[in-house]
């Protein structure tokens, strides 16, 4: 290949391209929306800090179905609260093709989570909508079983898709939470021509893991990153092991310029 194609996202303050000789596109937010104030607030730092579109789940794929599953369809009026205040598209995940409407009426890009790569009737769903879909990559998919799942978006007619690599299922989970697979950017560059984001927060689990994960992306060429961010991760309802603050994602923002145009 060497050439890739790139996605086009509307948001409120504009067109966002993910792509080749495009700023590398920072997706920021909390794991899990969990109230306007939070939300708000964390949609202004991320944005004053350089990120282009606000992350949060409204519906969440836990483990254990007693943990917190997310505020559902409350939450999405939030995110459209959010995405109001700060001018950021808003990037959420679809769990249930049954919410797909009315998630799409606040998203800016739908996102198809790890536990779902290979749900193929979903994957048939956010292929016949319009909006862009992020597909996030199986905790244990091979490349191929990724690409395919891709395909299923393509073929039903939607041709806005990005990979997201957050990290693959680790023989040691002592130190990360996952593996994050750098490689991909190398390989996917020679397979396909759709455009790539990475995940350093699922991909390592840990905060402090994250900045130097995120410099190395960017270092490999990716075109985007997620990076989850909340105002006090040690209270957070998901994944505040791996939430930077908002303080802690500016100076972020700026070590990642030196490497890449992040803004
Ligand atoms: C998330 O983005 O919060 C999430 C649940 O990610 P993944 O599907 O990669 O585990
Ligand atoms: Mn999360």
């Amino acid at each position: 290949h060497g050439e890739y194609s790139e996605v086009i996202i509307d948001t409120p303050d504009g067109p966002v391209t993910v792509g080749k000789n495009h700023p590398v596109a920072v997706v920021a937010g909390p794991c899990s929306v969990e109230n306007e104030a939070m939300i708000v607030e964390t949609a202004k730092r991320v944005k004053a800090a350089g990120a282009k579109f606000l992350r949060g789940g409204a519906y969440k794929p836990r483990t254990s179905p007693y943990a917190f599953q997310g505020h559902g369809e409350s939450a999405l009026e939030l995110l459209a609260a959010a995405r109001e205040a700060s001018g950021l598209g808003i990037i959420t995940e679809v769990m249930d093709a049954a919410d797909l409407d009315k998630i799409g009426e606040v998203a800016d890009v739908i996102q198809v989570g790890a536990r779902n790569m290979q749900n193929f009737s979903l994957l048939k769903k956010v292929g016949a909508q319009d909006k862009p879909v992020l597909l996030k990559r199986g905790m244990s998919a091979t490349i191929d079983e990724w690409l395919m799942a891709a395909e299923y978006v393509l073929a039903a007619g939607n041709p806005r898709v990005i990979l997201c690599e957050r990290g693959i299922r680790t023989f040691d989970g002592k130190y990360t939470r996952n593996t994050l697979d750098l490689s991909v950017l190398p390989v996917l560059r020679s397979l396909t021509h759709l455009p790539i984001m990475i995940d350093p927060s699922h991909g390592t689990g840990k905060s402090d893991y994250v900045p130097a994960m995120a410099a190395a992306a960017i270092a490999a060429g990716t075109d985007s990153l997620m990076i989850e961010v909340h105002p006090n991760p040690a209270k957070a309802l998901s994944d505040g092991p791996q939430s930077l603050t908002p303080d802690k994602f500016d100076r972020v923002m700026q070590e990642l310029s030196i490497i890449g145009k992040t803004v």
